[in-house]
């Protein structure tokens, strides 16, 4: 039992760790890429293509700190009573330049009473990672629907695009670490999600359609809270 505390707390610091240093080292990674950017505007054509290839690179690393550890915090995993509704609205604000970016938009429709327990932070990641593939996939007009509600003691959260779909044939390979059908995936983004809604006790599941969209079904155990 003693050795298990131990190990928890050790795992504890290691998260809070990794959580500082990922918001440490974007900032070096932001001012890196600046840099090369104006070096390769005043060289020649094969070191610009290396430069190009470098800012790749670091862009992968960026992306990879997004999908990992955007939300984390270095502090204590806390588990409190989470408003569905007031989750939601934040990733939106974060979400909608990315939607916009991309031609398209995202429509919230969540009642005020639906609570969970849970982590804040990681439940936004969850989240932030599953929109975020939905804006991918748009094609001309995409738009991301997501609503909510409490059926039989859990709480129901559906996110829906008309995007580009996924194919039978891979349905079930989301999830795996690295699997990106994406020129520039990283592979990364579900298989976070997926661990962090099994370890809020929730389930999800993926309905698609190829060249017609994907409905990404959550739930969670609900908390009667008034
Ligand atoms: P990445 O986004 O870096 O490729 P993810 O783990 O987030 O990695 O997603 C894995 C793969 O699942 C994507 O490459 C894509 O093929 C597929 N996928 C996930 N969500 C969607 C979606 N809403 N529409 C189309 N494809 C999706
Ligand atoms: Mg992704």
């Amino acid at each position: 039992y003693n050795q298990q505390l131990q190990l928890s707390e050790k795992m504890e610091m290691i998260s809070s760790l990794a959580a500082s240093v990922a918001h440490e080292v974007r900032n070096p990674l932001q001012v890196t890429r600046g840099f090369l950017q104006l070096v390769a505007g005043r060289t020649d054509d094969k070191n610009k293509e290396y430069m190009g290839m470098a800012i790749e690179e670091l862009d992968r690393a960026s992306q990879i700190i997004t999908e990992f550890l955007m939300f984390a915090k270095p502090q204590m995993d806390e588990l409190i009573d989470l408003n569905i509704s007031q989750e939601l609205k934040q990733i939106e604000g974060i979400i909608l330049p990315l939607a916009t970016l991309h031609g398209g938009s995202v429509v919230l429709n969540i009642p005020q009473n639906l609570y969970i327990r849970g982590n804040s932070s990681k439940l936004k990641q969850a989240f932030m990672n599953i929109i975020k593939n939905s804006i991918e996939a748009f094609r001309e007009d995409g738009q991301v629907n997501i609503w909510a509600y409490e059926q039989h003691g859990e709480i129901f959260i559906h996110i829906k695009d008309n995007g580009e779909g996924i194919d039978s044939s891979k349905l079930a390979r989301l999830g795996e670490p690295y699997f990106s059908t994406k020129k520039k995936g990283t592979g990364l983004g579900l298989m976070v999600t997926f661990r962090i809604i099994e370890a809020m006790k929730g389930r999800i599941i993926f309905n698609s359609q190829k060249n017609v969209g994907t409905e990404v079904v959550i739930r969670f155990p609900s908390l009667t809270s008034f």
